[in-house]
């Protein structure tokens, strides 16, 4: 409670007025019993002097006792005092409440002594006769009444006494209400402190909340109430800086939000790390390419948490010399072929680093196809080209000379010519395919238009490798809407290939069956078939199983056969057991 502000201010108020209140009542019960025994002494003294001329001719040297006597019991009566006239020889002459004739001399009585020896005695004191603590006051009644000096002959002394009980509860009755009027106003001061200690500290107990709502991270819903003096001002410079901090906040969400979406979608990896080489920041994309979970990562070590040295070889050399360093690695189980670049962060983020990882995959796996390409094409070629050599030098060296020598080297020239007009035909036919080039030609066709050919055309290559071929493709199929012979080339590398990878004595069926939207073809063979990893590389150009090339073709002919599938809207798929053979199927739309 006295950590509060409004209870430190009401508190040292009220105890303020407590102690004043307390110090005024004080003082004012004295003043006031003062002034009241004052008043009640001049009050006395002038009944003393009124019952003293009344006395005065009844006293002197021969006092008329049963008067004087008569006239005390009848002023006390009227004053409801005791009164007690003395003669000058300390005799009692007169007394109202007593029996006068059993009274000793008064003479000793301190305050008839005072009152002869100052013209006015007055005492509070145990009465010897009366035994109770009375107020008494005594006067000397001068012989001439207009005597004003104390020293004036003397006749008698006029004594008055009050019980002094009653003069204290007189006194007491008005210290009570002296008393309830002090609690009274205290009571008001205590009230009337809170209440304006509470109002003033009102605002600030507002702000106080208001601050600890943003210190708790929200910021305030309403600006404080402000008033005109210095708290008001405190709560209006709060309130505009509550404000401006909202505005800033804002913006600065608004900013993150943007970083943090560009972060998120990116698909190249970000890293920070900080000086300690602990990560700071992880995106989705580096999390993953290093399949790591940004829970897990935050504030490990780069090593621990990618498990590639290079990343830290990298991050090492670019922290301590300040510049940017790259590596290019492989990760995830060779997964992913990256490309890295670390940058210092510089003044903006002192001693971190920026790792950003690129996915060069897809680049490399080019570059690959590329550098095959150019090894497979210059291989395919070699072979017919040497062999076109090797067999003109042989016709040169005489062999024209040997007519049926010459003719089987020409038919072997042929061969090789033809090999190499495969090679260009099918280089020049994907490149135009790959490029678009190739309007598909779409029309409703029958699918038995397109089987029956394309067997048709390998019929003799089936029969010399001493194949078997079936061809099951029932004539009520409705027809499809296709390029004819774009899908016949299709039907005819797939056979092609299945002609090629089947040993003698195998069997190759071609069908084709209905379904619901589309055709389905299928080329099967009991062939060599294709291993489970070699599978999904297949319709990949230049990809070849064998690759020490013992089978001619150029890796081509799959590739090819997927862009015209796929230039019909279709799919095309192959299902192969190794020494079991291979089903190659693919779908057109019905027309
Ligand atoms: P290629 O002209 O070399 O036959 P393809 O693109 O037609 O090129 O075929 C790619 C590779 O797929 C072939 O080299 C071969 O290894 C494999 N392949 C294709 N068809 C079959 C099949 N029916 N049986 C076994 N392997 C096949």
């Amino acid at each position: 409670m006295f950590h509060s502000l409004r209870w430190r201010i009401a508190i040292p108020y009220v105890l303020l007025i407590v102690l004043c209140m307390l110090g005024l009542g004080i003082y004012l019960s004295n003043v006031i019993r003062q002034n009241y025994l004052d008043h009640l002494e001049a009050q006395l003294t002038t009944a003393a002097r009124l019952i003293g001329d009344a006395a005065r001719p009844a006293l002197g040297n021969n006092p008329d006792i049963p008067a004087l006597d008569a006239l005390a019991k009848h002023d006390a009566r009227m004053l409801g005092m005791r009164v007690t006239i003395i003669a000058l020889n300390g005799t009692v002459v007169g007394e109202s409440d007593e029996d006068r004739a059993l009274m000793d001399n008064h003479l000793n009585r301190p305050e008839v002594a005072q009152a002869l020896a100052q013209g006015l005695g007055s005492k509070t004191r145990l009465s010897t006769t009366l035994q109770i603590p009375m107020l008494y006051l005594a006067i000397p009644v001068p012989v001439d009444p207009e005597a004003s000096n104390p020293n004036d002959p003397v006749s008698g002394i006029v004594r008055i006494a009050l019980p002094l009980k009653q003069v204290e509860a007189n006194i007491a009755q008005l210290r009570n209400i002296l008393i309830t009027a002090t609690l009274l106003v205290t009571g008001l001061a205590i009230i009337l402190a809170t209440l304006i200690a509470s109002r003033t500290t009102r605002p600030v107990r507002q702000l106080t909340q208001a601050v600890q709502q943003m210190a708790s991270g929200e910021l305030p819903v309403q600006s404080v109430h402000s008033s005109l003096d210095e708290i008001g001002q405190l709560t209006q410079a709060f309130n505009i800086m509550s404000i401006k901090l909202g505005d800033q906040i804002n913006a600065l969400e608004t900013e993150r939000g943007k970083l943090s979406a560009v972060l998120q979608k990116m698909t190249d990896g970000v890293i920070i790390a900080d000086a300690d080489g602990h990560i700071q920041l992880v995106n989705p994309a580096a999390e993953y390419m290093f399949s790591i979970s940004q829970v897990n990562s935050m504030g490990r070590s780069l090593a621990e948490v990618t498990r590639q040295h290079q990343v830290v070889d990298m991050w090492q050399q670019s922290y301590s010399t300040g510049e940017w360093k790259n590596a290019s690695f492989e990760v995830s189980n060779k997964k992913f072929y990256l490309q890295g670049i670390a940058t210092p962060l510089g003044p903006a983020l002192a001693g971190s680093t920026l790792l950003l990882f690129q996915d060069i995959t897809r680049q490399r796996q080019i570059e690959t196809m590329r550098r095959d390409f150019i090894s497979n094409i210059s291989h395919e070629l070699r072979t017919p080209v040497a062999a076109l050599k090797a067999l003109t030098e042989t016709l040169q060296d005489g062999a024209l000379e040997d007519p049926p020598a010459a003719r089987r080297f020409l038919e072997r020239m042929e061969t090789e010519v033809d090999s190499l007009s495969l090679i260009v035909t099918e280089l020049l036919e994907l490149m135009r395919i790959e490029s678009g080039r190739v309007p598909v030609d779409l029309k409703p066709t029958s699918p038995v238009d397109i089987v029956l050919p394309a067997a048709e055309r390998l019929s003799l290559q089936v029969e010399r490798a001493n194949l078997i071929l079936t061809v099951d493709c029932p004539d009520t199929i409705p027809p499809i809407l296709a390029d004819a012979s774009r899908i016949q080339q299709v039907v005819v590398n797939l056979l092609h290939n299945a002609i090629k990878f089947t040993p003698q004595g195998g069997q190759i069926t071609i069908s084709a069956a209905q379904q619901p939207q589309a055709v389905l073809f299928s080329v099967k063979d009991t062939g060599m078939g294709i291993s489970p990893e070699d599978l999904p590389r297949i319709f990949e150009r230049f990809y070849k199983v064998d690759r020490s090339r013992a089978s001619s073709g150029t890796g081509l002919g799959l590739a090819i056969a997927l862009y015209i599938v796929e230039a019909h809207a279709g799919k095309i798929w192959a299902e192969s057991e190794v020494n079991q053979g291979s089903t190659f199927y693919f779908t057109i739309p019905l027309a």
